[in-house]
């Protein structure tokens, strides 16, 4: 696998400051396949330099350039489909067709939606006696993780991007190839120099040297809540700007009047795709008590049947992360009706399709973001029961409604307390707000809402 060993900033590949590297490791078969190197404070301070510097040329150009810029760089997406497909597969270890599908379809479809966004927004409106402006934000500070390693990417430089910002990004110690590969798309686009850089390194010290820069005036994190908690402060304390794409524990409604065997059985695919590793996976699966025997073999038939087309964990942490969460919903009385904590193979972080049975509302398994392949068949009794049991966490980012009539469907989402919900299956929006309620996060992003978190407005009273 080719690696930058240097970082992209001000429009050139640099030498770090520093020689210290990060091993990117295949988690199918645990081999190093790359090294990057890891920055430090010194880097990032060079890199928003750049992008300070850079900044009021950019946000004064005309939309219809920067939509220019976008619909390049999405073309430059589509050219290298393939090569981006295939190192997501080598760094994160998603099988191949859904790298394809996903980690590098999606991106196209998103970097797109700004490319016709940036020349269509009204940058400027009349209210009465004034003009407002929506200008863009300045400096953004991006910080993203590995688990949809270049959508996480996109979905925050293309808006910032559109908006007129310029940005130094700092990806996932675990997917810094992936990161690299944008950066050269970025280049190819003919994006100006400084308008785009890109500081690989640890959390801990490259992404806290940039959360914490006085350079930086927006500051867009996506991750673990931990982390996403510890950036809120520091930005609270600087009055800095902020978005937190946090963790969720989505709860798949399914009622009594739905299609049961397509409700399971896309739940089921929802939670293994990525191998679990999706912050809005349906992760909890309600069932009516009258159809929850039906529902747990329903679950577990589909579970054993997408067996050996799961990819690994991306990392030997997540692994024994994962499987520890296995094992103490069975010491907390679930009862596995598939998979298991034990390794399906000798090599590679797998862990197989788990489900359990026999969850309550409580456990562990059902309140904590576990991020791998298992999924909790919870029983209700009534819909107000649902609701209590759907609503019952910490976090609100996504869930499904299933129902015979779509009106009854929406009537029970609507007194959910998340920011996504799919009805019936729903299906992929590019355009539509994506973000959290409650601890899963502050802000948006995707569509207009996403472009206006990186803007902000100036009036003018006449
Ligand atoms: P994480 O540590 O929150 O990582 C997210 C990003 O933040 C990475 O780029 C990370 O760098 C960086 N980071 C870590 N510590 C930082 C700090 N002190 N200051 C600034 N940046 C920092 O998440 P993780 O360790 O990869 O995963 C742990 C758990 O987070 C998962 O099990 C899952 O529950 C959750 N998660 C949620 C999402 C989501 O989309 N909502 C995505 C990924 C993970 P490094 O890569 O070097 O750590
Ligand atoms: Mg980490």
């Amino acid at each position: 696998m080719k690696a930058h060993d240097g970082m992209y900033i001000d429009g050139a590949w640099r030498p770090a400051a520093g020689r210290d590297t990060i091993a990117v490791v295949n988690p199918a078969d645990e081999q190093v396949i790359a090294a990057v190197p890891a920055g430090g404070a010194e880097d990032v301070d060079a890199a928003v330099r750049a992008a300070r510097a850079a900044l009021p040329a950019w946000a004064a150009t005309a939309p219809a350039e920067r939509a220019a810029r976008i619909a390049a760089l999405r073309d430059v997406l589509v050219a290298r489909r393939d090569e981006i497909a295939g190192t997501v597969t080598a760094e994160l270890g998603a099988p191949l067709p859904f790298s394809q599908a996903v980690h590098a379809g999606v991106p196209i479809l998103v970097a797109g939606s700004y490319a016709e966004l940036a020349a269509s927004y009204a940058f400027e409106e009349k209210v009465g006696n004034s003009t407002v402006y929506a200008e863009p934000v300045g400096v953004v500070g991006a910080i993203t993780p590995w688990n949809y390693p270049l959508h996480q990417i996109v979905a925050k430089v293309a808006p910032a991007l559109a908006a007129g910002c310029t940005i130094v990004l700092k990806p996932a110690e675990d997917t810094p190839l992936t990161a690299q590969l944008f950066a050269e798309a970025v280049h190819e686009a003919g994006v100006p120099a400084g308008v785009f850089n890109l500081v690989t390194g640890l959390g801990p010290v490259a992404g806290q040297a940039l959360a914490e820069h006085e350079g930086v005036d927006l500051v867009s994190f996506t991750g673990s809540t931990a982390v996403g908690r510890r950036i809120g402060a520091t930005a609270g304390a600087a009055v800095k700007r902020v978005a937190l794409e946090l963790g969720g524990k989505s709860a798949n409604v399914i009622l009594p009047s739905a299609d049961l065997a397509r409700a399971v059985g896309v739940g089921v695919a929802n939670v293994m795709g990525n191998s679990g590793q999706t912050c809005s996976a349906w992760t909890r699966m309600l069932v009516h008590t009258s159809q929850y025997d039906e529902a747990v073999a329903l679950a577990a038939e589909a579970a054993a049947k997408y067996g050996d087309r799961i990819g690994p964990l991306v990392n030997a942490k997540q692994h024994a992360r994962v499987r520890g969460y296995i094992e103490k919903g069975v010491a907390q009385g679930a009862r596995l009706v598939a998979g298991g904590p034990e390794a399906p193979r000798e090599q590679g972080y797998f862990v197989s399709p788990t489900v359990f049975a026999d969850v309550t509302p409580e456990m562990t398994i059902a309140q904590e973001e576990i991020f791998g392949p298992v999924v909790s068949l919870i029983r209700y009794e009534d819909e107000d029961d649902a609701l209590r049991i759907a609503n019952g966490t910490v976090y609100g980012l996504a869930g499904a409604v299933w129902a015979g009539d779509e009106a009854e469907a929406v009537a029970f989402a609507r007194r959910m307390d998340t920011g996504q919900v799919d009805i019936n299956g729903g299906r992929f929006n590019p355009l539509a707000p994506f973000g959290g309620y409650k601890q899963s996060g502050v802000g948006r992003e995707l569509g207009s809402h996403g472009l206006a978190e990186y803007l902000q407005t100036k009036s003018l009273q006449f």
